[in-house]
């Protein structure tokens, strides 16, 4: 069948075609029926159950009486330059742990991946000549949806492990009760992340000059390592050159970043409890972070995490893999977007990267079809997990090919690559094979940290940075 692509969707502007067509099943755009727990009248999928039902009330009321982690205006701020990036004026970057742990809160661990993040950030801010917004997975991305409620090891069955704001990771039926003390637990170690990023972005240590001084060496000699080499030294010369203009590099513009944080909205319980009424707007906030996702798992039209999401004004994502139907896309954006509202709603394909170049023009052409704006955002990490010698591991090549995909489909479709979500660090660890430093299968047991999915490591990040660069300049 003929593409569709309508300038409309292209300019990311006409907001007319969505609302004039007749609401649909759920769609409430005065958001009557909602109230931040009218998620409880619905199914709600991966919440643990917690032993003592009064403890973890208790710790409930203890996280209601909290300070907001984030503030309204600056999710509205990220609003707006998402819907930058949905008009093709801006790029998306987020990236962090699969899943935050608590034994591993350290200052250097955040400094190192929050440096890598603003490392690739200048390599995609020079090649795509526009500004990329930035948003860690850090700070509250503790909550992990699981395919199977238990896990067996050696003939032994236990609940599996939800991730640290639930439940501990070790195999011991202890540690993986729910406790629902770890709430506090999990909102004090985002507060103290937190404070750090911000310190971080607006202290000086988000330096231009500081933050391109990369070492490449693992790019090594071949054509594609030269190239990025070459990029790299063109950063660095148009940095000396402003400074040399007399850009200093006390400004501002040379010295802070915005940075923004970003989770998925699993846990609801904890999500509603750092929910709050903004007393400008009188619209409702989750304050646990600026943008929040809802997981490939949990993403039922009729379910408790798209009617909790739809009421908050927090910009949001829904994950999406092959197996969602582009029609019940359309419906679940229509849900949590009504007004249409650009920057609002970002969709995060994870498919795979075959399937991606097969699947996603069929997604792309409902939402132009129905002139829905949204902010598309390419996570090359969900779908090209494999397992090898009891690793789950992923490949550098097919996370690259899924981004060369995501792409190569968008210019076919005449739509706008919007942004990269990825699982990353910026630690030296051996979690995914390939990329220029040639991790082998071998290496993978050498230094394996993550809790849960593998994580791209520093160099294979900002190598990856580099490819997307290349992109974006084309
Ligand atoms: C994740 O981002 O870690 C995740 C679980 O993603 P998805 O919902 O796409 O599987
Ligand atoms: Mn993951």
């Amino acid at each position: 069948p003929p593409r569709r692509c309508t300038v409309a969707a292209r300019d990311g502007m006409d907001a007319s075609r969505a609302v004039a067509s007749p609401p649909a099943a759920g769609v409430d755009p005065e958001m009557k029926n909602w109230t931040m727990d009218s998620w409880r009248r619905r199914e709600a999928l991966q919440q643990p159950v917690y032993p003592d039902a009064e403890e973890h009330r208790r710790a409930l009321e203890e996280i209601r009486r909290m300070p907001p982690l984030v503030f309204a205006g600056e999710c509205r701020t990220l609003q707006g330059k998402l819907a930058e990036a949905a008009a093709g004026k801006g790029f998306v970057l987020m990236g962090g742990d699969c899943a935050e742990a608590f034994a591993q809160l350290s200052a250097n661990r955040i400094r190192d991946t929050y440096r890598v993040l603003l490392q690739m950030s200048v390599i995609m801010t020079f090649g795509g000549g526009m500004p990329v917004v930035k948003m860690g997975r850090m700070a509250g991305q503790f909550a992990k949806p699981r395919s199977s409620p238990t896990e067996v090891k050696d003939g032994v069955e236990l609940p599996s492990y939800r991730g640290d704001i639930i439940n501990g990771a070790d195999f011991d039926a202890e540690s993986r009760l729910p406790d629902p003390w770890r709430l506090l637990k999990a909102y004090n170690h985002c507060a103290s992340t937190l404070n750090l990023l911000r310190g971080f972005s607006s202290g000086g240590y988000a330096s231009l000059e500081r933050v391109s001084k990369w070492n490449l060496d693992f790019m090594g000699a071949t054509k594609k390592g030269k190239s990025y080499i070459d990029l790299a030294e063109r950063v660095e010369e148009t940095i000396s050159f402003m400074v040399a203009c007399g850009l200093d590099s006390n400004m501002p513009l040379m010295k802070e970043t915005e940075f923004f944080t970003c989770h998925e909205a699993l846990l609801l319980d904890y999500e509603e409890a750092l929910t709050r009424e903004d007393s400008t707007t009188s619209l409702f906030y989750d304050t646990s972070a600026h943008f929040l996702w809802c997981g490939e798992r949990t993403r039922q039209l009729d379910g408790a995490h798209v009617e909790f999401l739809r009421g908050v004004d927090n910009p949001i994502g829904i994950k999406v893999s092959d197996k969602a139907d582009p029609a019940d896309l359309v419906s679940l954006i229509a849900i949590l977007n009504p007004r249409n509202k650009p920057g609002r709603l970002s969709v995060v394909t994870r498919m795979g990267a075959g399937k991606l170049r097969a699947h996603l023009p069929d997604f792309i052409s409902a939402v132009q079809s129905s002139g829905q704006v949204v902010t598309w955002i390419c996570d090359p990490m969900h779908g090209n997990t494999e397992s090898v010698n009891g690793f789950k591991t992923r490949r550098f090549e097919n996370v690259q090919k899924e981004v060369e995909a995501f792409f190569d489909v968008h210019e076919e479709m005449g739509s706008i690559p919007g942004g990269i979500h990825l699982e990353m660090t910026g630690e030296n660890v051996t979690e995914c094979v390939g990329g220029g430093a040639q991790i082998g299968e071998d290496d993978l047991n050498s230094r394996y940290h993550t809790h849960c999915d593998p994580r791209l490591n520093a160099e294979q990040a900002l190598e990856l940075a580099f490819y997307v660069a290349s992109r974006l300049r084309s």
